[in-house]
């Protein structure tokens, strides 16, 4: 994981891969500064960005982000595309729980089933 100390072009906030064992993809950066879109570099936005990056590592997906209410405020699961503001990201993986997440947004299984692979790496 690389904290990026500027601001990456075309609105990215971070880019990384899925690690499969292949060394050539096991990678990520986060970007640490604030960019000219929704992402402020706030302490809570560098936290969810970073779980997202090392989400992807895990094999975490955007098609299995969620969101839930906390109060009166929409929240975002880690693994959100596309970023909504710092403020509304939860560094949370959507889990089969009824409120974080359903059987189809379920991105804690890709983590537990992946987190031995990515604990061999070499
Ligand atoms: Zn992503």
């Amino acid at each position: 994981m690389l904290f990026y100390g500027k601001d990456l072009t075309d609105n990215v906030i971070g880019r990384s891969t899925t690690y499969t064992g292949d060394s050539t993809k096991a990678y990520s950066i986060a970007q640490m500064v604030d960019g000219p879109g929704t992402y402020d570099a706030t302490p809570n936005g560098k936290s969810a960005l970073i779980a997202h990056e090392l989400g992807h590592n895990f094999a975490a997906n955007h098609n299995e982000a969620f969101k839930w209410m906390e109060g009166s405020t929409q929240v975002y699961s880690t693994m959100t595309g596309g970023w909504v503001t710092d403020s509304v990201m939860r560094c949370r993986f959507s889990s089969n729980d009824g409120v974080h997440g359903n059987s189809t947004c379920n991105n804690i299984q890709h983590v537990q089933s992946t987190k031995t692979t990515v604990a061999g790496f070499q």
